[in-house]
């Protein structure tokens, strides 16, 4: 039986966190044997915010690259590529925003929660908000129908694009004909992991993630700073562990102590800096493995660059291909037709 298609993105504007990892990689991780998978590494996505800084969209396509074969993900497997080097994309995302209303745009839910949170990180009235950047949703589904994507792995914060994407595909069927394939989302167990501050979301531009790479320093660091419940002020004070981001990290890299801890706060049997000492310690047990693993790649950036070369020439023959199927059936084909008399 053929494998399904899978598709998801990554926008290459910092490291992986923890709320990519729990949230989204331990699923691609588990998908990656099953399905024909191809991950986007969303460079012209990041650009959309991010075109002011070129270098960083650029230093992280490779910083975010060794991230994800640190964490497991097998090239063999996975054809992880870059966004920009595929221009069947661009060329999709032209047509298909002749099928999307900038109202609907503007409704989308995604869109509206990332320029509210832009407003509030950077105090912008809303103004510099670009063309490219509300209509991001429009690229996504030409990322995600240029591959026949039937399944994409998403956070819960995506949700909403994909219902967009959907809308579009049905929108282009429904005049040019049965071309484009309507994608499902697959939402992973821990569809959203919270930030350090208590934000329901950890976003890399939210500046309230731990990364990967971070170090034991600057795990110390956020760690000591994270939000408890405000209510223990002393050592013995009783806590309420479910308002407290400690304990909420605890569940996911301590699992074996996460009872413990839960009833000792409850009972006012630790303080939080214990707490907070043991979770910096076991984060840290946790990160040994993907350390040593991304210590390696920083050593041989050639083998970054060519997983990705490989992978991106990979994607690039299924989008030309859907490309042409598009094109035929917007009767945009014009010199394919003149190459097929000369045959
Ligand atoms: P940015 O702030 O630049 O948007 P991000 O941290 O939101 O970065 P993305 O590159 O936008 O990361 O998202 C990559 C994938 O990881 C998406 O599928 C997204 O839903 C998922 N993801 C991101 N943050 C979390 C989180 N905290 N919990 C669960 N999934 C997440
Ligand atoms: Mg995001």
């Amino acid at each position: 039986m053929e494998k399904k298609t899978i598709l998801t993105g990554i926008r290459p504007t910092g490291n992986l966190h923890f709320g990519h990892l729990f949230g989204a990689g331990k699923t691609w991780l588990e998908l990656q044997d099953k399905y024909d998978f191809y991950l986007e590494i969303a460079d012209v996505q990041a650009l959309t915010d991010n075109f002011h800084n070129p270098s960083k969209v650029h230093l992280n396509v490779f910083e975010l690259t060794s991230d994800l074969l640190s964490i497991g993900i097998d090239p063999k497997k996975v054809h992880i590529f870059i966004q920009s080097q595929i221009p069947e994309i661009a060329e999709l995302t032209v047509f298909y925003s002749n099928l999307v209303t900038m109202a609907r745009l503007y409704r989308n839910p995604t869109v509206k929660t990332e320029i509210a949170q832009k407003k509030a990180l950077f105090g912008n009235d809303g103004e510099s908000v670009t063309y490219g950047f509300v209509g991001y949703p429009v690229s996504q589904a030409a990322d995600i129908t240029a591959f026949k994507g039937e399944l994409v792995p998403v956070g819960e914060d995506q949700l909403p694009l994909i219902e967009q994407c959907r809308e579009i595909v049905r929108k282009f069927n429904s005049i040019y004909g049965d071309i484009l394939k309507e994608p499902e989302p697959y939402l992973s167990k821990t569809p959203r992991i919270k930030g350090l501050d208590g934000n329901e979301k950890m976003g890399k531009s939210l500046g309230n993630a731990i990364f990967l790479v971070d170090d034991d320093e600057t795990i110390s660091k956020k760690v000591m700073s994270a939000v408890t419940d405000p209510q223990k002020i002393k050592k013995d004070d009783p806590a309420n562990p479910e308002i407290c981001m400690v304990y909420y990290y605890h569940k996911l890299v301590n699992q074996e102590n996460v009872e413990t801890v839960c009833e000792e706060c409850k009972k006012g049997a630790r303080g939080c800096v214990q707490c907070k000492k043991e979770l910096i310690g076991k984060m840290n047990e946790f990160l040994k493995e993907i350390r040593e693993k991304k210590h390696y790649y920083r050593e041989h950036p050639e083998e970054v660059l060519a997983i990705l070369k490989k992978g991106t020439e990979d994607a690039r023959k299924v989008a030309v291909s859907t490309m042409r199927d598009v094109k035929e059936a917007m009767q945009i084909d014009y010199f394919e037709k003149e190459n097929n008399h000369d045959e």
